[in-house]
């Protein structure tokens, strides 16, 4: 089963959920954390993994060969992200902007075009207290988070349970990382911005047909809006985290939650439990 933790909001607490949920399962059934918050991956900091490999990532941008291009200029009508420029004497590539997608090479009529590997990102391989670890890491400056996304998912092992951190917002990474989940755990707070970024966030798993249920996190301040809209909507509301300066305090320290509150562990079993038999209905669901 995979399963994805997401927020549309940043600083919602999905770190702590992801990492919690992970250390709270590993007993029970091998458990992979992949960390797709490819811009910023902090799951490292709370799990401390060894880690056994490094691998770069590299996407294939275009080169010219001047002698075989005749300035026909197909190359850069195809190129859907202006990363390509024909003048009259001359190709002008912008291989910040590519995206990597090949057309150009695969349309050029005179086979002018040749793909050089550009890096624009790692993964790290490893472990931690019998987790396997997995985080993507974009290169500074660097805008392509998919294709660094998509290598860290190469490495899922379906046969467990996959536990995906997903960066926050709704935009191309987040869907990246959440195509193929089985469930999205959205991971909020009560307030007027998490709320609309949560809205925003379950309409893109309804799009991509996953479920969701959510975790709210420093429950008890701010209003009831969340869990009106969840009722209202039949979202399930899964775990409730209250505000509490015991936590703030080991989260700041890189402490996971169910290391420094150990009564933790038992509400994210439950959460873990809740999540498989939704998964499970819709299984049962979808084969009707
Ligand atoms: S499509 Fe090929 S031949 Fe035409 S301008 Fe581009 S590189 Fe040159
Ligand atoms: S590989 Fe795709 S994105 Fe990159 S320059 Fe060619 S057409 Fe544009």
């Amino acid at each position: 089963m995979i399963v994805a933790v997401a927020s549309g909001k940043g600083g919602t607490g999905k770190t702590l959920v992801a990492t919690s949920l992970a250390l709270s399962i590993k007993d029970e059934t091998n458990v992979q954390l992949l960390d797709c918050d490819v811009e910023e991956p902090n799951d490292y900091i709370f799990l401390k993994p060894t880690i056994i490999e490094k691998q770069a990532v590299y996407i294939p941008v275009p080169e010219i060969d001047e002698e075989k291009c005749t300035h026909c200029g197909k190359c850069s009508e195809v190129c859907a992200f202006h990363a390509i420029m024909v003048l009259k004497n001359k190709v002008l590539t912008f291989p910040e902007l590519c995206h990597g997608c090949g057309a150009c090479s695969y349309l050029c009529p005179e086979s002018a075009i040749t793909e050089m590997g550009r890096e624009v990102g790692r993964i790290d391989i490893g472990y931690s207290n019998g987790i396997g670890f997995v985080q993507g890491e974009l290169n500074v400056g660097e805008a392509m988070a998919p294709p660094v996304i998509r290598k860290v998912k190469q490495h899922i092992k379906k046969e467990g349970t996959v536990i995906i951190d997903v960066s926050p917002g709704t935009s191309c990474p987040v869907v990246e990382s959440l195509k193929g989940s089985d469930f999205c755990l959205l991971v909020t707070e009560p307030t007027p911005f998490g709320l609309n970024d949560l809205v925003l966030a379950i309409e893109v798993c309804k799009k991509l047909g996953i479920p969701s249920g959510l975790v709210l996190n420093r429950a008890g301040t701010g209003d009831n809006k969340i869990e009106e809209y969840c009722t209202n909507e039949n979202i399930p509301l899964l775990l409730k985290i209250p505000l509490d300066t015991e936590i703030a305090r080991g989260y700041s320290r890189g402490v996971p939650l169910v290391d420094g509150n150990p009564e933790y562990r038992k509400y994210f079993k439950q959460l873990f439990s809740g999540i498989e038999s939704i998964v499970r209905k819709k299984g049962q669901l979808g084969k009707r």
